[in-house]
């Protein structure tokens, strides 16, 4: 049933406690932890504990746990000291990314948003 835990996924397992990860943030529907391999200074994943594939089911299925994780990546910005208020130029303000669909780099299937950010970011990515 969309939304319930998945025996075989990796982020469900980092909710459950099962697999170790560097938690920065927990709310009732989210957590947020470093990723194990960073591409910028901050880079920190934040997740629904529901279990989706994809932002684009997350948001069908339950759109308010999609408010949440872009919220939770708000705070994430703000506890990092990121966000634009904290400046401008090179390493203040970030970006939100969803990879979605193996084609676009998704390597893991349970909803995840990249909050990236400490350095200056290009524009297009790769
Ligand atoms: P995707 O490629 O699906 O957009 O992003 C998956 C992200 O999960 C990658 O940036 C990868 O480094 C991260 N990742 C994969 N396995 C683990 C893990 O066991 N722990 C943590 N913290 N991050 C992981």
């Amino acid at each position: 049933m969309a939304g319930e835990p998945q025996a075989d996924c990796l982020f469900c397992k980092i909710v459950a406690g099962e697999v170790p990860a560097t938690v920065v943030r927990e709310t009732d529907t989210t957590v947020a932890f470093r990723d194990i391999n960073p591409q910028a200074p901050t880079h920190v994943l934040v997740i629904p504990k529901a279990h989706y594939p994809d932002a684009a089911s997350l948001a069908a299925g339950s759109p308010e746990i999609l408010a949440d994780v872009l919220r939770e990546a708000g705070e994430v910005a703000a506890m990092e000291k990121i966000a634009p208020e904290d400046g401008g130029g090179p390493g203040t303000g970030y970006r939100v990314v969803f990879n979605t669909g193996s084609g676009a780099g998704q390597t893991v299937f349970h909803t995840h948003a990249h909050v990236l950010g400490g350095r200056g970011l290009e524009w297009p990515p790769g």
